[in-house]
């Protein structure tokens, strides 16, 4: 790696972790159904305003011991894993696709539009069990405008992924980001209704449909699918011990989906040669079928 590169991804981290603190911003006041951008941000105990030099990335937790500096109430660890994480998806991601596949900066801010989106999502479910239609009804115009000026986005000329429709560059890429928006969603959507009628109760939210339309609209069907296969994986992993030591028999699903969309779109290539696998597959039984 040279210079540039490192430098490129020191000022990703910077920025990633500032997007971070904006993030928990979000997470805490979405679903309270407050202004993201006013006011500043406040200790919700004593409701004092926090100061800039309190507020930086990471350094200011460290600094204040995790605890707030007027009424030293504890300030959650949720605050510092989320500035973390999304420093760390931001290099990641500008270490693939810019580093690596050298991608034009449209297909990392993509890439990044919509892992802030998951992040906000992912914890949101998390505390309170359900994704807010604030982020998703947002992100799912979001990916189709992104998908029309970021043609890349969903290559539409790769063979990877094979996708010509109209044979107009832009237009292609549009449909293609319409066809996971459908394919995403309908897939857990369908889930839930089968789920709905084997239990009896709501097996999966539509919460989660919507997360997965705008998780389709910006990946594209193939790795919607890919998605939607390792995501209960980790759902299982997680599942097992919540269900021996919790009381409670909820589960989010949202962060499973989330971190999968995060594993599928690190390591696309492969997941997406595996998809194409099966397309051939089942085209090769369909055919022979019909011969
Ligand atoms: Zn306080």
């Amino acid at each position: 790696m040279d210079v540039a590169d490192l430098s490129v991804l020191v000022v990703l981290l910077i920025v990633g972790l500032i997007v971070g603190s904006f993030l928990n911003v979000c997470i805490y006041r979405i679903p309270r159904k407050k202004s993201i951008v006013f006011p500043g941000s406040f200790c919700p105990e004593c409701n004092v305003k926090i100061k800039w030099y309190d507020n930086v990335p990471v350094l200011s937790y460290v600094l204040l011991g995790g605890r707030c500096r007027r009424c030293k109430v504890r300030i959650p660890i949720r605050y510092l894993l989320v500035e973390l994480l999304t420093g760390y998806v931001f290099v990641h991601l500008c270490y693939v696709f810019i580093c690596c596949r050298h991608e034009s900066p449209c297909v990392l801010l993509s890439y990044i539009v919509l892992c802030c989106a998951l992040i906000v999502s992912a914890f949101i479910d998390l505390k309170l069990l359900v994704i807010p239609d604030e982020v998703t009804f947002v992100c799912i115009p979001l990916a189709l405008v992104l998908s029309v000026i970021c043609p890349s986005l969903h290559n539409a000329e790769d063979t990877l992924r094979s996708f010509t429709l109209v044979g107009i560059h832009r237009l292609d890429t549009l449909i293609a980001s319409i066809i996971g928006v459908f394919v995403g969603g309908g897939m857990i959507f369908i889930c839930s209704i089968l789920g709905k009628l084997a239990l009896r109760k709501d097996a999966m939210g539509f919460g989660d449909a919507k997360l997965m339309c705008m998780v389709g609209g910006f990946v594209g069907w193939k790795l919607a699918v890919a998605i939607f296969f390792v995501a209960p994986f980790f759902g299982l992993l997680m599942a097992i011990p919540v269900l021996v030591f919790k009381k409670s028999k909820l589960i989010p699903y949202g962060p499973f989906l989330s971190f999968a969309t995060l594993i599928c779109i690190f390591m696309q290539d492969y997941f997406i040669g595996l998809i194409n696998l099966y397309v051939q597959f089942f085209t090769v039984i369909f055919t022979g079928f019909h011969s």
